[in-house]
């Protein structure tokens, strides 16, 4: 299939395509186009214009500091997936990167877009929640903050205002936190039907869990934190025992629904079974 004809700009600041964003009833950005392409070929969207941010330099910067590493919302998921800097300060956002479609599509695709287009069975939701990322959105009247916890609101919808710019991802650094990041995917490449992602972080003086941030993908509207689970692991040892504890808690932690690879039923069990395993990949 071919697109529906569109009007096709490439602004060279984020002001003029913030401009052109607020100019347009019915614009929308672009980045890496691995999503969107498909979505106007298929028709799914019929945009009049396209704004093309994935070359704008203002979105590729990459800022780290002790407190926090800042991405460009439109840096490239391979760019960030390789880098040394993202590898010290947040791993597991390396570590769900790898999960994401293929090489090819990494190349192309942009964390900003991966977390614009929101697709409940998508890894980066899963780690910006995990990570406590902020996400910060620019429009002609000025930016705001968004916590990843408010910014995914349903399946392929976000907080996101129809004339706003992502325009970078801010994640606070977590030293010492031992992550890992499972899922099952029916063929390599493949979305997931099911993931969850983990950072755990060991109080000083025993091999105790102090604090603990579990979300899962596949199984819900958007990424999910799964609290209960999380709740039941703070002060203990990651025993078989307590891992197998969380495992049930997160199964009760989740609302999946069925679809053609994998029942509900089926879907629950899973995510029980990759948070087992994922603990077992962080416990001291
Ligand atoms: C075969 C295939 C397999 C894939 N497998 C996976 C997978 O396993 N896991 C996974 O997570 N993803 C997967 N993807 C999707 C891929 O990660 C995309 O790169 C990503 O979803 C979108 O990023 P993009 O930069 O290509 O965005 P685009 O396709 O350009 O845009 C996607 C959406 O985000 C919006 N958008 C983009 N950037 C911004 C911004 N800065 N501000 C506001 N809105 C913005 C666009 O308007 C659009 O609605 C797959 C894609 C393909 C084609």
């Amino acid at each position: 299939m071919k697109p529906p004809p569109f009007l096709y700009t490439r602004p060279s600041t984020i002001d003029t395509a913030l401009e052109l964003l607020a100019g347009s009833d019915d614009a929308k950005v672009i980045a890496g186009g691995q999503s969107l392409v498909p979505m106007l070929n298929f028709r799914l969207a019929r945009p009049e214009t396209l704004v093309d941010v994935g070359q704008l330099a203002e979105l590729q910067t990459f800022e780290e500091t002790d407190d926090v590493l800042v991405l460009g919302a439109a840096l490239r998921q391979r760019t960030v997936e390789t880098s040394a800097a993202a590898l010290r300060t947040c791993p597991l956002l390396c570590q769900a990167l790898r999960h994401v479609g293929h090489l090819q599509i990494r190349n192309r695709g942009t964390i900003g877009g991966s977390l614009a287009h929101a697709d409940p069975a998508a890894e980066l939701p899963a780690a910006a929640l995990a990570l406590d990322a902020e996400l910060v959105a620019a429009s002609k009247d000025g930016s705001r903050t968004i916590p990843a916890a408010d910014f995914f609101l349903g399946p392929y919808t976000t907080a996101l205002r129809e004339d706003e710019l992502l325009t970078q991802v801010r994640i606070p650094a977590h030293p010492g936190a031992r992550t890992a990041f499972v899922e099952v995917a029916r063929r390599a490449g493949d979305f997931a039907i099911a993931g969850v992602a983990v950072a755990a972080y060991y109080a000083d003086d025993a091999p105790v869990i102090r604090d603990i941030r579990l979300s899962a993908i596949g199984v819900g509207a958007t990424a999910v934190r799964l609290g209960t689970a999380e709740t039941s692991l703070v002060g203990r040892e990651l025993t078989a025992t307590a891992r197998a504890e969380a495992a049930h808690a997160a199964a009760a932690d989740v609302e999946p629904q069925g679809d053609h690879y994998a029942d509900a039923s089926y879907k629950r069990e899973l995510v029980a079974t990759l948070l087992a395993r994922a603990l077992e990949e962080v416990s001291a």
